[in-house]
């Protein structure tokens, strides 16, 4: 399996640089960082160790001062695995993103991605967190740190708003070019968010938690696609369809072209739990969006 390229800085705004990993895909997210005069804002790390080691390379490539904040956009492993390697930093997020990543662990090798070598992270949960919303400042560039009121992508995900630069780190509220995933979210809850608190800030340049740099119009995508998952759900759940087999039958149409097509099954899963309140079962879920996958592990290139 080829692995795509590490990860690349890109100055998106004066001082203000986008950490984005090709393809996008499971696993593969971006980070970014704000840099001051003596020291660092970095927002999420990688997966992997030796990703994460790229990521540190190229705010050392920018500037010698330390990583002294690390903010995560929410508690998923893609995001925080890393978090062990920034010694210097004071690790900030959402209050309900500590117990998450607690619960969670790190990743391993599960048999539900294909093999990866995520080399020796260390569980390093966040140990500064917050409810609403912190700025924290990088030199004079004011850095908004909010949480949307509501679960979307997750609990507990918090933008990196950087008004004078018009500049959002939308964490996996946003994929560009890739399926967006609800499993440990709410789809309904990220129309809102989408529609009533992201778009409303007016971004010009947005950094999405997955795929390239991009501007608002991606929001529209997203949100077409989270419609498409909500009218799929109730004509499923009407002739009383497993999400499976919902997944089965469902032509994806422009959505097919995104990485991690499989995540469907996953979205229907939410979907469903939230129209009839039954509880989800994550496990289930994964265990079929693997069968849809013909019963092979998830393509992970991390
Ligand atoms: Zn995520």
């Amino acid at each position: 399996m080829t692995r795509p390229p590490s990860g690349r800085a890109e100055e998106i705004a004066d001082g203000v640089y986008a950490f984005v990993q090709p393809d996008g895909s499971w696993m593969i997210n971006n980070s970014g960082f704000v840099v001051g005069r003596s020291g660092v804002l970095c927002i999420d790390t990688c997966a992997t160790e030796r990703r994460t080691r790229h990521l540190l390379a190229a705010v050392a490539d920018v500037t010698a001062a330390p990583v002294r904040t690390l903010v995560n956009t929410h508690h998923h492993p893609d995001h925080t695995a890393g978090n062990g390697f920034f010694p210097t930093a004071t690790i900030v997020a959402h209050e309900q993103a500590r117990p998450e990543m607690r619960a969670l662990g790190l990743p391993g090798n599960d048999g539900i991605w294909s093999e990866v070598d995520y080399g020796e992270p260390e569980l390093a949960p966040p140990f500064l967190t917050f409810t609403d919303r912190i700025t924290v400042w990088a030199d004079d560039l004011r850095c908004e740190v909010i949480h949307p009121g509501r679960t979307a992508h997750t609990t507990n995900d918090v933008v990196v708003w950087i008004p004078d630069r018009s500049v959002l780190f939308a964490g996996d509220l946003l994929f560009h070019g890739g399926t967006p995933f609800l499993l440990s979210g709410s789809v309904r809850g990220s129309i809102a968010v989408l529609e009533q608190f992201l778009a409303p800030l007016g971004a010009t340049t947005i950094v999405p938690g997955h795929g390239p740099v991009c501007g608002p119009e991606v929001v529209d995508e997203v949100l077409a696609y989270l419609r498409f998952v909500l009218a799929v759900a109730a004509e499923g759940r009407a002739e009383g369809l497993s999400p499976l087999d919902l997944a089965r039958r469902t032509d994806l149409g422009r959505f097919a072209a995104w990485t991690d097509a499989e995540r469907i099954v996953g979205n229907l899963h939410r979907a469903y739990a939230e129209e009839s309140g039954a509880p989800l079962d994550p496990a289930a879920a994964f265990a079929d969006m693997v069968a849809y996958n013909g019963g092979r592990p998830l393509r992970c290139l991390a």
